[in-house]
């Protein structure tokens, strides 16, 4: 079980299950959304995942048209991504999880991107692009 939140705490989450596969993410799209070199996610079963609060809150943007990334409209924290053609998997962003376990990374994807100034010493793979 998970609980989580937004910056200014009016949307509210709960997760009925387990985090398994964390990923870090250098694509474009998720440096410009986050506003920091990489995003860290997991996908979650949206079957489990509930707004307990601030539902009228969550905004979404199509960065392209197949996936949405959704956010708290008052304080703009990014709160998880969803592919249309999969909707039933979301894949939330870490960062607001407040209580919980949450596993190491256990790869990182679009490594192509991955920002020169950040520090590599990792030993978990390094995908250039997706997941094979
Ligand atoms: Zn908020
Ligand atoms: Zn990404």
């Amino acid at each position: 079980m998970l609980k989580g939140h937004c910056l200014c705490q009016g949307v509210q989450y709960e997760y009925q299950g387990e985090i398994d596969e964390v990923a870090m993410c250098h694509c474009h799209q998720c440096k410009q959304a986050q506003g920091t070199p990489f995003a860290t996610n997991a996908p979650v079963q949206l079957s489990a995942f509930h707004i307990v609060q601030g539902q009228a809150l969550l905004k979404s943007y199509f960065a392209s048209p197949n996936k949405r990334r959704v956010f708290c409209s008052n304080c703009a924290s990014p709160l998880f991504s969803q592919r249309m053609d999969m909707p039933e998997v979301i894949r939330l962003r870490l960062g607001t999880v407040k209580e919980g376990h949450i596993p190491a990374p256990a790869y990182e994807i679009f490594c192509d991107s991955r920002s020169p100034w950040l520090e590599t010493n990792v030993d978990r793979p390094c995908y250039p692009a997706n997941k094979p």
